[in-house]
């Protein structure tokens, strides 16, 4: 027996729900990223059918092609993956945000291309634990792009996303989540307006949550396994 969409999504929801109820000096709304890389579109449509509108991709190509085929204005697109600047016009065009932003060129390429739309949302890619095979920055690069992201006319800065070492160990989940949440509050309180601490994944959203994450990214656990 398979378990539904449906059910999966609703499951997440009270578990998100249980976790957010524990914490003690954050009381954001934890929003869920449907992640839906090499996942078919019917699956995403049946999704969308039961309420869901957050969705997030991985490569642009397929990224596009599922937004236009699927075609639904209410629908926000995340880009999650690496960036190549050639790509940059399209995710610039087609996708509500993009969390993977983790150098100046880039911004320059996503601003330029984004003229005449609402501002992309963006978040800064960290990565604070030396993974070499990782994209993402240090603190002091973060704070470099921020500022750039947040001239940029056309950019609207809005938070970090991280990708820490998977850990199996709660309290080594919960440490590192809160290194990432310090940055984060680092830099709201150079610009208050951000509202975006996306981190946390099916193993470890429990703990993200509990160290002031907002935005938890989940795929195979909503999805199933990917093609
Ligand atoms: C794939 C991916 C996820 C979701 O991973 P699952 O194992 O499918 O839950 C979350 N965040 C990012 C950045 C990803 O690339």
């Amino acid at each position: 027996m398979t378990t539904s969409i449906a059910s999966q999504l609703e499951l997440l929801q009270q578990e998100i729900a249980k976790s957010s109820e524990k914490r003690v000096n954050f009381q954001d709304n934890v929003r869920l990223v449907a992640v839906s890389k090499r996942q078919p579109i019917d699956k995403i449509e049946e999704a969308y059918q039961k309420g869901h509108r957050i969705f997030g991709e991985n490569f642009v190509q397929e990224g596009v092609e599922k937004i236009q085929k699927i075609d639904k204005s209410d629908i926000e697109w995340h880009m999650l993956g690496a960036i190549q600047s050639r790509k940059c016009k399209d995710i610039a065009t087609h996708f509500d945000w993009v969390q993977s932003v983790d150098r100046t060129k880039v911004i320059n390429k996503l601003n330029q291309a984004r003229q005449g739309m609402p501002p992309l949302n963006v978040c800064i890619q960290v990565n604070l634990f030396g993974e070499a095979q990782k994209a993402g920055v240090d603190e002091t690069e973060c704070f470099e792009l921020a500022q750039a992201i947040y001239e940029a006319e056309n950019l609207a800065l809005r938070g970090i996303m991280a990708l820490p070492p998977k850990q199996h160990d709660y309290p080594k989940q919960l440490q590192q989540f809160e290194e990432i949440s310090t940055l984060y509050r680092q830099l709201k309180d150079k610009y208050p307006h951000i509202d975006t601490l996306s981190m946390g994944m099916s193993g470890d959203f429990e703990a993200a949550i509990l160290a002031g994450s907002n935005m938890i990214r989940i795929g195979t656990a909503i999805f199933g396994q990917r093609d």
